[in-house]
């Protein structure tokens, strides 16, 4: 009975002891893939939307320029004072409620080579603008520059501010049909345009969620989309830097923007490796060009003189040239030498 029990015992034991390896087994595997994973950041998800929540209530922190503001779906976040966004220069440099663009006078050559953007932190959410099909992508099209994406979407289907901010300019303009543009604290403006419904005026501060207008076709349009441009001091870029338009995702946290950026032929999909290595074969190919050397034929000129001038070959000189070692060689004739 005694052994019975005892290897009753021992059994339990080694079972417990191999589920225990298996369960180290997994909690290894499990460390293999978030090893894996940490590789590729993760896309950030919307970090909240408007649509059926309301702010329920407004409290302090110990700071003057930070309240904590509660909704009705028992969530909460920071927000800054409007007091405080009134102070910061972003909201008052080339603040103009009239033009669609309000830099007009700021040239890109002043700008740095790259100017970091905090896009979201604690304080600052995100919300995709609108999730659809792309229709057309930001470059050049048909001899005119698209400096912003369409998305095509349903008439009158919600559109979302992008991050907080300011509206800046709610009108119709031209091309642009109803045209909403919102300056973000992070000093990005984003532009929606051909809505068939503006919900907000120039002046009103919004909330990354909230919704501004419904899309539409108005202005220079085919059929309803919504033409979304971000633009730092008044230049554009590919929206899709930001914003994953299939999932809704924002692509990163903090944006480096590159002076490069802001060429209308600067796609999202050409990542930094590609950029340093464009950038590395375009120095090559500088020098390279700078290399090239001509001398022009005189009087008693032979190759073979030449060659030893240039510190070259007869062989090498009739490669560069197209010409071979009999060629007579003409007076006033330019002969690549290098
Ligand atoms: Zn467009």
């Amino acid at each position: 009975m005694r052994y019975l029990f005892l290897c009753v015992a021992m059994c339990f034991a080694l079972s417990a002891y191999a589920q225990e390896a298996s369960v180290q087994e997994a909690a290894d595997s499990t460390k293999r893939d978030s090893v894996a994973v940490k590789e590729r950041p993760a896309p950030i998800k919307p970090v909240r939307t408007l649509g059926e929540v309301a702010v329920i209530d407004t409290l302090p922190t110990a700071s003057e320029l930070i309240s904590i503001v509660l909704f009705n779906d028992n969530t909460w976040r920071y927000v800054i004072s409007e007091d405080y966004k009134n102070d910061t220069e972003v909201f008052s440099d080339h603040w103009d409620t009239d033009a669609t663009h309000a830099y007009k006078d700021v040239e890109l050559s002043s700008f740095p080579d790259a100017t970091p953007i905090r896009l979201v932190d604690s304080l600052e959410g995100y919300h995709y603008p609108y999730i659809g099909r792309i229709t057309s992508r930001y470059g050049p099209r048909r001899g005119r520059s698209h400096q912003g994406i369409d998305i095509a979407l349903k008439m009158g289907d919600p559109i979302y501010a992008t991050f907080d901010g300011r509206v800046r300019f709610s009108k119709a303009a031209g091309n642009y049909g109803n045209l909403i543009v919102i300056r973000h604290n992070n000093g990005l403006e984003t532009y929606y345009a051909h809505l068939s419904q503006r919900d907000v005026e120039a002046g009103d501060w919004v909330v990354a969620g909230q919704q501004i207008g419904l899309g539409g076709s108005t202005g220079r349009s085919t059929g309803p989309h919504l033409h979304y441009e971000v633009r730092y001091r008044g230049q554009s870029f590919d929206p899709e830097r930001i914003v994953d338009f299939k999932t809704g995702e924002l692509r990163r946290e903090e944006l480096l923007l590159k002076r490069t950026h802001f060429s209308i032929y600067s796609k999202f999909e050409q990542d930094f490796d590609d950029e340093v290595e464009v950038a590395k074969q375009e120095e090559a190919e500088r020098k390279a060009a700078a290399a090239v050397q001509y001398h022009t034929i005189r009087s008693g000129d032979t190759l073979g003189a030449l060659a030893r001038k240039y510190g070259t070959t007869v062989t090498r000189l009739c490669q560069l040239n197209g010409i071979k070692s009999t060629s007579i060689l003409r007076i006033g004739q330019r002969l690549r030498v290098r």
